[in-house]
């Protein structure tokens, strides 16, 4: 007998801001377009929605999922009956009751009614991945339904951080800091979200493309009005369908060679269904993409063997406010901040270039530079 192999669907609309009449419109439409709440999960059930809340950061500022998003999915999934919760551990130093307020997930929590999850404060399961075993906020795992709501960024690390990506937030604390020493170059690293998802395979996925980030993201990068909301069932899918609206190869983000061969139609731009818009009706005229930090040419194994030569290490300029956010980051003890300096000082044989100073700095003084060498190979040898 012959089956009809199903080609994963994401939907795409238009939103213009982040008013609550035009999001709450657009997520109807997006819902339509998948087939309905009632068709995803069960009324009584139980959902977690995992947003991106990366650190301290105003909603404007592009680095978190914007709360609005998050307040018109809560809506719709109470509608239909569901008990939600919202649930993150940010990657930042910053402190937790901070984060949570300035992010404005505080105030709009507590509005609607439904459960702060902070997974720091809760108990995790093993999960084993390779070399390691990873520890998951445990209300990820219990969750009837888990809704993953990412913010569309670019990643100095990984080039862009979308729906696979979101899952890293799962791992509660300074977990996630650790685990960018055990598995330094974006290859290695991109075992830990294909993990993750193999796990927890989020039922819905929607992506806050409203206002993106650009540049030398997560958190450094400059924002930009790309105008839509995109979603799916698919989390590889919808992380393809954003890659193509960009004009990234999805197949080059690191965690893909890891993912298992049923996501193949996912990884297939050609594959997917779009009931709604298509990714040509919302590419943006330019969108700045940060140059790989590790050309692929060198493994990363043969980058620590080459010492000297080859090396990427955090620049700190004079914005720096000292507030020691990336000190305590640092997952190799490799900075220092000094009453002789007024910037922080790399212990530069300590660094594995993890960038997670980068990502936590709050007033953009960091850059992550390269050698000569890992210049010239990438300018010469790669596209
Ligand atoms: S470089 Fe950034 S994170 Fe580090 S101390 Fe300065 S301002 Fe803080
Ligand atoms: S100095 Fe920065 S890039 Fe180097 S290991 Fe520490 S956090 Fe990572």
């Amino acid at each position: 007998m012959q089956t009809t192999r199903m080609h994963p669907s994401v939907a795409i609309v238009r939103c213009a801001d982040y008013s609550p009449r035009r999001i709450t419109a657009a997520i109807d439409e997006l819902m339509d377009a998948l087939g309905g709440i009632q068709s995803l999960v069960v009324s009584g059930a139980s959902a977690l929605i995992k947003p991106n809340l990366l650190t301290d950061a105003l909603p404007d500022q592009a680095k978190t999922t914007h709360p609005e998003v998050v307040r018109a999915v809560i809506r719709a999934l109470q509608k239909g009956g569901v008990k939600v919760s919202v649930g993150d551990s940010p990657a930042s130093a910053a402190k937790l009751d901070r984060v949570w307020e300035r992010s404005g997930y505080q105030a709009m929590c507590v509005a609607e009614d439904v459960a702060m999850c902070r997974f720091e404060q809760h108990a995790t399961l093993p999960l084993p991945c390779g070399k390691s075993v990873l520890q998951v906020a445990e209300p990820v795992l219990t969750a009837d339904f888990v809704v993953n709501i990412p913010k569309v960024k670019t990643h100095i690390l990984t080039t862009f951080t979308g729906a696979v990506k979101n899952l890293y937030g799962v791992l509660p604390g300074y977990q996630k800091t650790l685990l960018h020493r055990a598995y330094p170059t974006p290859s290695e690293f991109g075992r830990l979200p294909a993990a993750l998802y193999e796990r927890i395979r989020p039922g819905l996925n929607i992506a806050d493309a409203i206002v993106a980030m650009q540049g030398a993201g997560p958190s450094g990068g400059d924002p930009i009005q790309l105008g839509f909301l995109a979603a799916s069932t698919d989390a590889v899918a919808l992380d393809t369908a954003l890659c193509t609206v960009l004009k990234i190869d999805v197949r080059r983000l690191p965690w893909c060679r890891y993912l298992p061969e049923q996501c193949a139609d996912a990884l297939n731009p050609a594959a997917i269904n779009y009931p709604l818009l298509k990714p040509r009706d919302v590419q943006p005229a330019r969108f700045s993409v940060p140059a790989p930090l590790w050309p692929r040419l060198i493994p990363g194994p043969l980058v620590r063997r080459l010492g000297r030569l080859a090396w990427i290490r955090p620049h700190f300029d004079s914005s720096c406010i000292r507030c020691g956010r990336c000190v305590k980051a640092c997952c190799n003890d490799a900075l220092r901040l000094t009453a002789d300096d007024p910037r922080p000082v790399l212990i530069a044989g300590r660094c594995v270039a993890c960038c997670c100073c980068h990502e936590v700095c709050p007033a953009r003084a960091v850059t992550m530079r390269q050698s000569p060498l890992l210049h010239w190979a990438r300018r010469g040898r790669l596209p």
